[in-house]
């Protein structure tokens, strides 16, 4: 049987217009993102609370002021500086296709509410990061602040999800599944961790550490971090310092005698900085050095 000329017209609407929906369904998939903030933070779900405008159309994700944002995704940066209410703002366009945006970026120059920083870089913008720039997934993209309709109030990123660029979504479980960095530096460059936590588990070349502190080189930024469990190979040219034993201090303590919740600061070897280094993913980090602390 061969098609009429009219069926075959409505059979080709039919497809275009399957194509067009299933591109811009809002069912669209959202990647596993990295979570936005770096550091301690605390969120819950508040999307569709009643605001003054409205049902809020994020999340706020509470966190110290100038904690360092990042990108949930890699794409390209969009400043948005002319909103009262949104006060220094960035639009990520995902390479999804998915948009996020940043609200209530830093617009402090001192650690008071003294408002008299601007939407620039290196006050709300990540340091030397441009306007319309093309950045990788954890690439920081700005400063955790209190601008706009925020003002005054405990410093939060105000983060939204727009599937294809579309309205809103819940943003929870994408912040619930998302990949918490331990550091965000320029790929490829080279780093040194300090990691200050307690011992999960020590067996071998393989310690799992705790870690509620991160200190990164170069720079030697410090950031708190919520005991996310890290595996650190320690090979047997690693120092074990300040582990006592029954008749003093060890004179060769190896891995095996860090006990569960000993608390020890762990100094990685210089690596080059790599998505996985930057998760704590296994075998990306390795110690030159553990200290016991007293
Ligand atoms: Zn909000």
């Amino acid at each position: 049987m061969s098609l009429g000329p009219t069926t075959a017209l409505l059979a080709l609407f039919a497809l275009l217009l399957g194509a067009g929906a299933a591109s811009a369904s809002p069912s669209a998939k959202v990647p596993t993102l990295v979570f936005p903030v770096l550091g301690e933070a605390r969120w819950q779900d508040d999307f569709g609370d009643a605001r003054g405008q409205g049902g809020h159309q994020g999340n706020d994700i509470m966190a110290p002021r100038r904690a360092l944002a990042l990108a949930a995704e890699g794409g390209t940066v969009k400043f948005h500086t002319t909103s009262s209410r949104a006060g220094c703002m960035l639009y990520l366009d995902g390479a999804s296709g998915t948009q996020y945006l940043y609200i209530h970026l830093n617009n402090d120059l001192t650690d008071a509410n003294d408002n008299r920083g601007t939407c620039v870089a290196g006050i709300a913008y990540a340091t030397g990061l441009k306007n319309g720039a093309k950045i990788a997934a954890g690439q920081p993209v700005g400063y955790v602040g209190d601008s706009g309709d925020a003002d005054g109030g405990n410093p939060h990123l105000h983060f939204e999800v727009h599937p294809n660029g579309g309205g809103a979504v819940n943003p929870f479980q994408h912040l619930v599944n998302a990949r918490r960095l331990l550091f965000s530096a320029q790929p490829g460059t080279t780093f040194t961790l300090a990691l200050t936590g307690k011992v999960a588990n020590a067996a071998g070349e393989d310690l799992q550490l705790n870690v509620d502190q991160v200190r990164q080189w170069p720079g030697g930024r410090k950031v708190k971090q919520t005991g996310q469990k890290v595996p650190v190979v320690v090979p047997g040219t690693a120092l074990i310092e300040g582990l006592a034993s029954a008749a003093g201090l060890a004179p060769f303590p190896t891995l095996d005698l860090l006990t569960r919740g000993l608390p020890v600061t762990v100094w990685t070897q210089p690596a080059k900085v790599t998505f996985a280094a930057q998760t704590g993913a296994v075998g990306a980090l390795a110690a030159s050095r553990v200290v016991v602390k007293p």
